[in-house]
C-alpha cells in the first residue's frame, strides 16, 4: 500500500483540531479486523484528547471476548440505553474503519447518515468505496485495516506510540484477515510491521490460541456435521457450497462467529476454486464466498448476491428461500463458469 502524503496531512489537519468527538464505527458482524484497527485507533486518538466512540451494528464473536478494551464497544443492536445514537448526533467526525459504504452497516446506517455536519473518512481495505466519504483513505492492496493503522500511525507519529496492548490488538486484524499469512498481499512492509509488533512484547502463539482455539464443543461437532453432510461440489468439483438452517444451527447450540472458517475448508481440496456458504438468518440468508487465485468472488458475489468485498473473499445476502438461493448459485456458477470466470 502507498500512502499519500496529501492523504496524510488531510488526516492530520482533522486529527490536530482540539477536542474532537469522534465516532469510530466498523461493519455488521465484526471480525477481527474491525475490532483491533477500531480499538487501536481509539486509543491514539484518546491520546490527541479526543472524545472517542467506538459502535458496531452487532455483537462481535465470542472468541474475540479477551481483546483489551472491547468492552467499551457500543454494540447498536442492544443499546437500549441510546448512548451509539447520542454519540452519532454529537459527533464531530466520523471514522468508518473497515468497510466501504454506509449500507452495510445495516440498522445503523440511517442514524449515523443523520448527522451531515461530522466529516466522515474512511479508513479501508476493501474494493470500490462508496462516495459518501470527506476524506477517503482506501487501500484495497492492503490486507487488512489494521495494517492500514499501523502505517498512518508510523506516518502520523511513530511506530514508537505502538504499546504492547495496541500491538496486541493490530496482530489480532492482521492475522485473521491473511489467513494466518496465507492470502494476497503479504508484503515485505507487512512482515516489517509484524517485527515492529513482536518488539512490543506481543506473544503470537498466545493470540493465536485466543482467536483460534477457544471455540465450543458444539461448533467443532457442527463443523463436522456440515462438511460431511452439507458440502457439495459442482462444475466438475471446481466449485462448492454448504448450507445451515436454523434448526440445525440450534441443534448445535450456535453461537455467532461458530462457522467463521467453514466456508474456507472446501478450498482445500485440491481441485475446489470457489467455495460458498450460506448462513440463514430471520430476515434474510448470509453469504459467505472464497475463492483461490485468479477466480474472482467479489465480481461473482457483485453480479449474484448484490455484495462485495474483496478478490478471493467476498460476501452478499439472499433474500429467498434456502432452497431457491441454492439454485440460484448453481445457475450462477455455470453462467460464470461459461463466461470463463471459473
Ligand atoms: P464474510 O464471508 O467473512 O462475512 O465476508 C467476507 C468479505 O466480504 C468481507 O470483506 C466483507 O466485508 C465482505 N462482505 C460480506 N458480506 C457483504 C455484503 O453483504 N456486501 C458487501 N459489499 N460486502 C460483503
Ligand atoms: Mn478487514
Amino acid at each position: 500500500m502507498n500512502l499519500q502524503q496529501e492523504q496524510t496531512e488531510a488526516l492530520r489537519a482533522l486529527i490536530d483540531r482540539p477536542r474532537q468527538h469522534i465516532v469510530i464505527v466498523s461493519h455488521t458482524n465484526p471480525d477481527g479486523d474491525a475490532i483491533g484497527s477500531s480499538l487501536t485507533w481509539a486509543t491514539i486518538l484518546r491520546r490527541q484528547g479526543h472524545v472517542v466512540t467506538c459502535i458496531v451494528p452487532n455483537k462481535y464473536p465470542y472468541f474475540l471476548d479477551w481483546m483489551t478494551g472491547i468492552d467499551e464497544v457500543i454494540i447498536y443492536r442492544t443499546d437500549e440505553e441510546g448512548r451509539a445514537a447520542r454519540a452519532i448526533a454529537e459527533a464531530d467526525q466520523i471514522h468508518c474503519l473497515d468497510f466501504n459504504t454506509l449500507s452495510r452497516l445495516e440498522n445503523l446506517s440511517e442514524t449515523l447518515a443523520s448527522n451531515t455536519t461530522a466529516e466522515r473518512v474512511l479508513i479501508d481495505h476493501h474494493l470500490s468505496p462508496g462516495p459518501e466519504f470527506d476524506l477517503e483513505l482506501s487501500f484495497p492492496d492492503s490486507s487488512s485495516t489494521c495494517f492500514i493503522v499501523y502505517s498512518l500511525i508510523e506516518a502520523l507519529w511513530d511506530t514508537q506510540a505502538i504499546t504492547k496492548e495496541m500491538a496486541e490488538l493490530l496482530y489480532v486484524g492482521i492475522m485473521t484477515d491473511t489467513g494466518n499469512f496465507a492470502y494476497s498481499f503479504l508484503t515485505p512492509e507487512l512482515f516489517r510491521a509484524v517485527a515492529t509488533l513482536i518488539e512490543r512484547g506481543i506473544r503470537i502463539p498466545e493470540i493465536h490460541n485466543s482467536v483460534y482455539n477457544s471455540y465450543t464443543e458444539g461448533r467443532a461437532r457442527l463443523f463436522g456435521y456440515v462438511i460431511h453432510r452439507k458440502m457439495k461440489t459442482l462444475e466438475k468439483g471446481k466449485a462448492a457450497y454448504m448450507s445451515l438452517l436454523e434448526d440445525e444451527m440450534r441443534r448445535y447450540r450456535f453461537q455467532q462467529g461458530d462457522s467463521e472458517g467453514f466456508v474456507n475448508y472446501p478450498l482445500t481440496i485440491k481441485k475446489v476454486k470457489m467455495s460458498a456458504m450460506f448462513l440463514a438468518h430471520h430476515k434474510f440468508i448470509r453469504v459467505s464466498l472464497r475463492s483461490r487465485a485468479d477466480v474472482d468472488v467479489n465480481l461473482f458475489a457483485r453480479k449474484y448476491f448484490n455484495g462485495g468485498g474483496h478478490k478471493n473473499a467476498a460476501g452478499g445476502k439472499s433474500f429467498v428461500s434456502m432452497e431457491e438461493t441454492i439454485e440460484h448459485y448453481i445457475r450462477s456458477v455455470r453462467e460464470f463458469a461459461e463466461e470463463g470466470h471459473l
